[in-house]
């Protein structure tokens, strides 16, 4: 049985723990989360244990990441059976605040990560990364740790935050690992749940048009007729499409031709009232072929 990973609220009590750690040599790895956890999550804490002598995951459902019409009040949350998972996985710490230990009553700084955060899900959801950097930021100064963990599967987020840190001389190493997937492909995301079993049925069809795209793109096709047919693909199995687009890593500007350095094709697309997001690496061109315009 494995043992209960201890939890604390408070920032004070997080820095002791972290500064008895560092007293001994061990290097450590913090995990941000909103809780829910899932295999992805047990993922990143097997990802981290192979980076960190310890690894602490934090717990928060962050108000200011969420839009006035979003999910926040009933974004589930689901301490007890996290607590149980993390303890299965070996985790070291669990740093779940409450809303009154992370912002004060006057709580007034907000860090912005401009020109990644205009498109895809920055472009949709307008205060998204403003919360979640300010957040992140608030959780690497709280717990300073020498590497923190972040999914592929919310790859802009994984850049804006890489993006943050080198802009603030953040010490931290901030690392991205793979997106854990059902076995029909569909990413598991804690929102999942809110799915009707019909809307399971069709959301891997998000992922497997976000791959074919990539695929269709690296083979040649024009990027704008990808991405054209993708839209149709997936509207046809019932999605409501937020965006489809390929983008180039290093910037997030629009891919148009398929040369050039790595790109993905990201996605977002509702299911009735959920909304699911997932992106595809595009495939390095095979050597020798002419790109397509
Ligand atoms: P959240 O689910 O929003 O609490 O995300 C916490 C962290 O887990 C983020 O870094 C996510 O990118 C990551 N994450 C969420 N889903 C997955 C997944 N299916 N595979 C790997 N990492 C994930």
């Amino acid at each position: 049985m494995a043992n209960r990973v201890a939890t604390v609220r408070k920032i004070g009590s997080l820095r002791k723990r972290v500064a008895s750690w560092r007293a001994e040599g061990d290097g450590v790895a913090l995990i941000p989360t909103m809780g829910s956890l899932h295999e992805g999550h047990q993922s990143l804490v097997r990802f981290a244990q192979g980076k960190a002598d310890r690894v602490i995951v934090s717990i928060f459902v962050n108000p200011t990441q969420f839009g006035p019409n979003e999910d926040f009040e009933t974004y589930p949350r689901t301490e007890a059976s996290d607590r149980k998972a993390l303890s299965g996985v070996g985790a070291d710490l669990i740093f779940a605040p409450s809303v009154a230990e992370m912002y004060a009553d006057d709580f007034s700084t907000q860090v912005n990560v401009s020109g990644l955060t205009d498109c895809l899900c920055g472009a949709s959801r307008p205060h998204h990364f403003a919360g979640v950097a300010t957040v992140v930021a608030k959780l690497l100064l709280q717990a300073l740790p020498d590497i923190a963990i972040f999914g592929e599967k919310d790859y802009q987020q994984l850049l804006v935050i890489k993006r943050m840190v080198r802009d603030l001389d953040i010490p931290v190493r901030i690392v991205g690992a793979p997106t854990v997937r059902e076995s029909d492909g569909l990413a598991l995301s804690s929102r999942n749940v809110y799915l009707t079993a019909g809307q399971r049925q069709t959301a891997p069809l998000l992922q497997r048009t976000l791959v074919d795209a990539a695929t269709d793109i690296a083979a040649g096709r024009a990027v704008s007729g990808a991405l054209k047919a993708s839209r149709a693909r997936l509207e046809a199995g019932g999605f409501r499409i937020d965006y489809l687009e390929a983008r180039r890593i290093s910037d997030l500007a629009p891919m148009t031709r398929s040369e050039g350095g790595p790109a993905r094709v990201f996605g977002a697309a509702f299911l009735g009232k959920t909304r699911l997001i997932d992106n595809a690496p595009v495939p390095r061109a095979a050597k020798g072929r002419r790109p397509a315009s």
